[in-house]
């Protein structure tokens, strides 16, 4: 299903296509750390281009009806781009804009990327048109997908395989397999439902499905407030404000925890890589990863969601 040019299991590059058509709002264009959905469809196309019209539209119009019909439209994020590397007088903005008409897409993202050569081309290492990619989720945003003529019913299985299996989420995060190498602070045994009643929704998705919130949206991203920072779902101490640091990433991080053995470390291999998960030794909640990028002297980069933890001010 995929082929030799494109990259796939490594981050997905920024775009930087040169023209937005359709359905961005801001002026720089839409850029990856501005999507909500936790996948992405990218897909490439040129208006001159036969195989565009016969295989390429249809398909993603095949996955955006079948996930909408599912209930799953709030999943991904489609965006479409003609993608010129040749042709160039006759694949305009126009006629980009004409096909995702005729195709039924109006209502999606629109790109242009002009060339030569086309970013996308370039950066995704793309082989023609049509094309797709299909971007996974989580802060690194992974490649899972990426070929030429891919089928609809490979790209839902491909999504359906990465969704979060709130079955097996839950059955991870029951405590008492954990319960016994811990601590001082006695482990609560919270059931989901007073989870949720207590916890936002995001604070609830984030630690106990591992979801990730977006990026410099966090309440605590970029606070310089003195104090320590509590697991917000037991309450237990994980980080001192003086280990915080502007890793200039969106999310907070710290270069490490105020007690070691406070923060849980995971072999995380979703999304086709391998990190490092951190969960709270304590309840298990999920508070986001480590990677071994950070400052002197430990190395550690804990990348956190703020949705995971609670600011204790310092006293004045
Ligand atoms: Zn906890």
């Amino acid at each position: 299903m995929t082929n030799p040019y494109g990259i796939a299991l490594q981050p997905a590059p920024e775009f930087r296509f040169d023209e937005w058509l359709a359905n961005v709002d801001t002026d720089d264009g839409l850029r990856l750390a501005d999507i909500e959905e936790p996948f992405v469809y990218l897909y490439n196309f040129q208006s001159w281009c036969p195989g565009c019209h016969s295989h390429g539209f249809p398909t993603m119009k095949a996955v955006k009806d079948h996930l909408e019909a599912a209930g799953r439209g709030h999943l991904v994020r489609f965006v479409a781009v003609q993608t010129v590397f040749e042709g160039h007088d006759t694949n305009t903005a126009d006629a980009a804009i004409d096909s995702m008409a005729r195709h039924e897409l109006s209502d999606i993202v629109l790109g242009h990327d002009t060339g030569p050569p086309p970013t996308v081309m370039v950066d995704y290492q793309t082989g023609g048109t049509p094309w797709t990619v299909i971007i996974g989720p989580g802060p690194d945003r992974i490649v899972l997908d990426n070929g030429f003529h891919l089928e609809a019913e490979d790209i839902i299985e491909r999504i359906e395989q990465h969704l979060p299996d709130p079955a097996s989420a839950a059955a991870d995060s029951t405590p008492s397999a954990r319960n016994e190498q811990t601590m001082n602070t006695p482990a609560p045994n919270p059931t989901t439902d007073e989870l949720r009643e207590r916890l936002t929704p995001e604070q609830y998705e984030v630690t106990q499905n591992g979801s990730t919130e977006r990026a410099f949206t966090g309440q605590y991203h970029d606070t310089k407030d003195p104090g320590v920072y509590h697991c917000v779902v037991c309450n237990e101490s994980l980080f001192d404000s003086d280990q915080k640091f502007d890793s200039g990433t969106g999310w907070p991080s710290f270069s490490q925890e105020i007690s070691d053995g406070r923060v849980n470390r995971i072999d995380d291999r979703s999304h086709g890589m391998v990190r490092t998960e951190a969960r709270c030794t304590n309840c298990d909640a999920h508070l986001g990863h480590v990677f071994p990028d950070g400052p002197r002297p430990t190395g550690d980069r804990y990348c956190m969601n703020s949705a995971s933890l609670s600011l204790e001010p310092a006293n004045e």
